[in-house]
């Protein structure tokens, strides 16, 4: 089995580590691998993308041929999460801003997202959450956080934090405003490894 995490920007290492510490846990075996280019995709039993500047991710996706590696591989149902940034590009919409940039992004989940719902980088903060799925409130970590703004049939609420939807599922996808990589918890980690069959 392989986990591919996008290597192009952002918490690459951490979600490594987080990764390789549920499989420990779930005592699951897999190899965790980064992925700059194409090709290593269509191996990819399970997918990451981490946050960062979701324009010049997304980019670079198009540009590295990736961006449709990702497609068909969300399409054959391998799970995919995407955090922060990971959530804007695996969205269908986004609001003006996106819009108005004509960002690439994945068109995956169905759901619409604010690019920058959290304001900018100095409104960073950590928030105990509820998370469906989980017992007990999750230490949320959000910088320049998204957030999801309307969403179609198929997508589930996971979270919200004010209001705002923070994290959902739709099937195959899970996707997260926040940065689960950068606490101790593993716990969103060993959920999504529980989407993996
Ligand atoms: N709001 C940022 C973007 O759209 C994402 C921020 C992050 O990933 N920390 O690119």
């Amino acid at each position: 089995m392989q986990i591919g995490v996008i290597a192009i920007q952002g918490n690459i290492r951490e979600h490594e580590d987080a990764i390789l510490r549920a499989l420990r846990i779930e005592k699951r075996e897999a190899e965790v691998v980064r992925i700059k280019h194409k090709g290593i995709v269509p191996a990819c039993d399970a997918l990451i993308i981490p946050g960062g500047e979701s324009t010049t991710i997304g980019l670079l996706l198009e540009r590295e041929g990736i961006a449709s590696e990702i497609r068909t591989a969300a399409q054959s149902g391998i799970p995919i999460m995407g955090t922060c940034a990971g959530m804007v590009l695996l969205a269908k919409n986004g609001d003006d801003q996106v819009r108005k940039t004509g960002q690439p992004l994945l068109g995956l989940m169905d759901a619409t997202v604010n690019r920058n719902a959290f304001g900018r980088q100095k409104e960073s903060f950590e928030h105990l959450i509820d998370f469906k799925g989980l017992d007990l409130p999750f230490n949320a970590v959000f910088i320049r956080a998204p957030c999801i703004t309307s969403y179609g049939k198929d997508v589930e609420i996971l979270s919200q934090y004010t209001g705002r939807i923070v994290s959902a599922r739709q099937k195959n996808l899970l996707t997260l405003a926040f940065h689960p990589e950068l606490t101790k918890d593993i716990r969103i980690h060993q959920y999504f490894l529980k989407m993996l069959r």
